[in-house]
Parts: C-alpha cells; structure tokens; sequence
C-alpha cells in the first residue's frame, strides 16, 4: 500500500470474492511489521512506478520490500499476484537473489504515457480472452525454463507464471472481470487445504 493502483486492487477482490464465495480479509501492508501481523495467504504487488515502490519499500520507516521478498522467496508455493510495476519487482527485485519469476522485463517498452492502450489478450490460464490495460507498460524480453507463458497479446507474451506467481504486464483490476484476482483466491484456497 506505498504506493501505486491500490484500491482498485482491493475492489477487484471483493468482486472476485464474492463471485467466487470465497470469503477474504484484506490487510493492507505499509511496512515489515504488517506483513507479520497479516500473516497472509496471499499477496498483490499493485502496478504504479517500481522506482518509487523501490525506494518507498526500502525506506527505514517501511522496510516492506525486503519483507515481502522473504516472504515469497520463504515457500515457493506463496500465490502471488504481480501486475505492471509490481511484474517488474518480481522479475528484477534488484535485492542480490533470484528473479521471483523467472522472467525478463524491460521497463516502459511501449513509450510514453500517451502510447497507453486497450487490446483483448488471450489467456491460456483462463482457457478464454480478456480485456487487457495498459499503463506505460513494460515488456517481457525473455521468458525462463521455469516460466509458462500464460497471457499474450498476438504474438507478444504479456502474462508469465512461475509455479503460484503470476507476473502481468497489463493491469486486470481495471477491467471488469476479476478472472485473475479469482485466479489468485482459488489458488489460495487450494494451497490453504
Ligand atoms: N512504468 C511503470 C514502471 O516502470 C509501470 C507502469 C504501471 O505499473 N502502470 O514501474
């Protein structure tokens, strides 16, 4: 919650759990501490500006970076929902470890603010298409062995799943349909049994 399309986020998962009848609390993470006390099963890394997140997330008043990197990196089976700024954290944590999604992604690919557009997106995830947003999104340059890609835009890969992480390049809580965030509930749940 430093920063970034945070509420809508939250929307979107009310919406999804409720079309999904999985019930969810929601605890929004400012610093290390909340992620202890939330002890969470699972987590959204909104889209916004990585470099403000980064420094924001490293600041000695929040240290919730760091934190959630432990966390994801703590059990590989964590559901995590990465869109736009936030799939750049997970492929390029700049932290010394490994990419989260083994994935690379070049910032800003498409130019500027004005080059942001709309495009439906075909998801194998989901077995059908979906109404992609995009923000001054990044593009994935490369996509690892441990890597599936999940969502394209024509011949361009714009979703990549690395085992319960999802990294977006697009931003799906800005569409009406919730098919990710029910995506990262059921997953949830599924883990949770
Ligand atoms: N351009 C942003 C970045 O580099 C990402 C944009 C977004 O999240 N909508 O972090």
């Amino acid at each position: 919650m430093l920063q970034g399309a945070r509420h809508v986020h939250m929307a979107a998962l009310n919406a999804a759990a409720k079309d999904s009848g999985i019930e969810i609390e929601i605890h929004e993470l400012r610093k290390a501490a909340d992620l202890d006390d939330a002890q969470p099963h699972a987590l959204v890394f909104p889209g916004g500006e990585s470099t403000t997140m980064r420094l924001t997330g490293n600041d000695s008043a929040s240290e919730l970076l760091p934190a959630i990197f432990r966390w994801i990196r703590e059990d590989s089976t964590r559901p995590v929902l990465g869109t736009c700024a936030g799939a750049i954290l997970l492929c390029d944590p700049q932290d010394g470890g490994e990419p989260l999604v083994a994935a690379e992604i070049d910032r800003n690919a498409y130019g500027r603010q004005v080059d942001s557009f709309q495009s439906a997106l075909d998801s194998t995830l989901l077995g059908r298409q979906f109404p992609g947003v995009f923000i001054r999104a990044p593009r994935f340059t490369k996509v690892g062995d441990t890597s599936e890609v999940v969502v394209t835009l024509e011949n361009e890969v714009v979703g990549v799943r690395h085992g319960n992480r999802l990294a977006l390049t697009f931003h799906p809580e800005l569409s009406q349909d919730y098919a990710f965030h029910e995506w990262l509930l059921q997953t949830a749940k599924e883990v949770a049994a």
